[in-house]
């Protein structure tokens, strides 16, 4: 059943990294409290939280001290116990669900949703050890790309094979359990669009965005994504009827390769505000943590607009002291970081977010800062 949770109640939250922040804040505006379970004392969410839940995800205690405090319970990552989670939404409200995270944490049940979805996917194959994947392989072809189907994130967990004298290398990857095996596909551009729904059924699409990644992690999000007009409305659509075909509530980010002849390929799923949504928090009339926010409270969405074409530059650990030598250069340039402690090389610290009416010249003000090295 469907609630109203309105200002002055808490909205508790799964993990306390950067996306339960700007959740967070963006809840805080309206006037909602915050209880945020983290094992850090001082994460990202918890700096801005009015209750710090210290324990490990899965603690059954610490879970259950969460549902005491809120009166409706989100999270921010995909990686926790779905069995937990499922016992969580028996004694607290907890609008998306679980049945999401079980799908979405796995490669093999998600790719099996997006298809029953009618979206298309690569062609794969499941593999639950390195025989099979040895007899399987052929279904597959080369290049292919072999994938934990549990845990992988950021390229990590994932070999791409060239031919059959690669197979060695995905032996080690079964160490986690079982894997898929995908065509490689010879995208021209990765993009994202960010599908989020009420209770109520209302669905809404931000803009879709445009991903340029650098050693497997975002780089950049460019908005609107430079492909055509079809492109647009296709990856809208394809977000649209997977929203709908898992009764999504709250937010799931759908990641989609583009083809030379503008046809999409679904990549993955993220059930949470994503990484290329981050640009929605000054380029659109609603951020993706607003509207979060509001699917999952049962307050009615907003339409989300463009305000201007917009740049989202990544702030590694290696580009936090560069970017604040030159903070005085750019005032045009919205800095975003996150409070963590360490700026450990590749760590997710920040984002910059740039409002533009010129992409070109932005990117290469961004090429050119000194900050982003090639
Ligand atoms: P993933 O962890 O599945 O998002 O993969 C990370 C990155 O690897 C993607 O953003 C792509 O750049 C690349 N990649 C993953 N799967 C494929 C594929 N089937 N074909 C081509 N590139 C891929």
């Amino acid at each position: 059943m469907t609630k109203t949770i309105y200002p002055g109640q808490t909205i508790g939250i799964i993990g306390g990294g950067q996306l339960g922040r700007m959740m967070a804040l963006a809840a805080k505006e309206a006037g909602f409290k915050i209880a945020v379970l983290d094992p850090n004392m001082e994460s990202p969410c918890g700096q801005v939280s009015d209750i710090q839940i210290v324990a490990p995800y899965n603690d059954e205690t610490a879970l259950e001290e969460l549902a005491e405090v809120s009166d409706v319970i989100t999270y921010e990552f995909e990686n926790i116990d779905y069995e937990g989670l499922k016992r969580l939404a028996e004694i607290a409200y907890v609008p998306q669900g679980a049945d999401l995270v079980r799908i979405t944490q796995n490669r093999i049940t998600e790719k099996a949703e997006i298809r029953k979805a009618g979206v298309p996917v690569a062609n794969y194959v499941v593999a639950t050890s390195h025989i099979e994947l040895n007899a399987k392989i052929d279904e597959v072809g080369f290049p292919c790309i072999v994938k934990t189907a549990f845990g992988g994130y950021d390229g990590k967990g994932q070999v791409k094979l060239h031919s059959k004298a690669d197979m060695k290398q995905a032996e080690p990857l079964f160490e986690h359990g079982a894997c898929i095996a995908e065509a490689f596909v010879p995208f021209t551009k990765e993009i994202s669009v960010i599908v989020q729904r009420n209770g109520n059924g209302e669905t809404y699409c931000l803009p879709v965005g445009e991903n340029i990644h650098m050693d497997h992690i975002l780089h950049e999000t460019i908005v609107p994504a430079r492909v055509s007009e079809t492109v647009i409305t296709q990856a809208t659509k394809a977000a649209e009827q997977i929203a709908d075909h898992l009764q999504l509530v709250g937010t799931l980010a759908v990641e989609m390769f583009v083809l030379k002849d503008d046809t999409l390929v679904i990549n993955e799923l993220a059930p949470r505000p994503h990484n290329s949504g981050h640009y929605s928090i000054e380029g659109s009339t609603i951020s993706q943590f607003h509207q979060h926010v509001r699917a999952i409270c049962g307050w009615p969405l907003r339409k989300p607009a463009l305000h201007q074409p917009t740049v989202m530059v990544n702030v590694l650990g290696e580009h936090v002291v560069p970017l604040s030598n030159v903070i005085s250069k750019y005032p045009d340039w919205s800095i975003h970081l996150y409070g963590k402690e360490e700026a450990k090389t590749k760590r997710k610290m920040g984002h910059v977010t740039i409002l533009t009416n010129d992409v070109n010249k932005t990117l290469d003000e961004i090429k050119h800062s000194g900050i982003w090295s090639e």
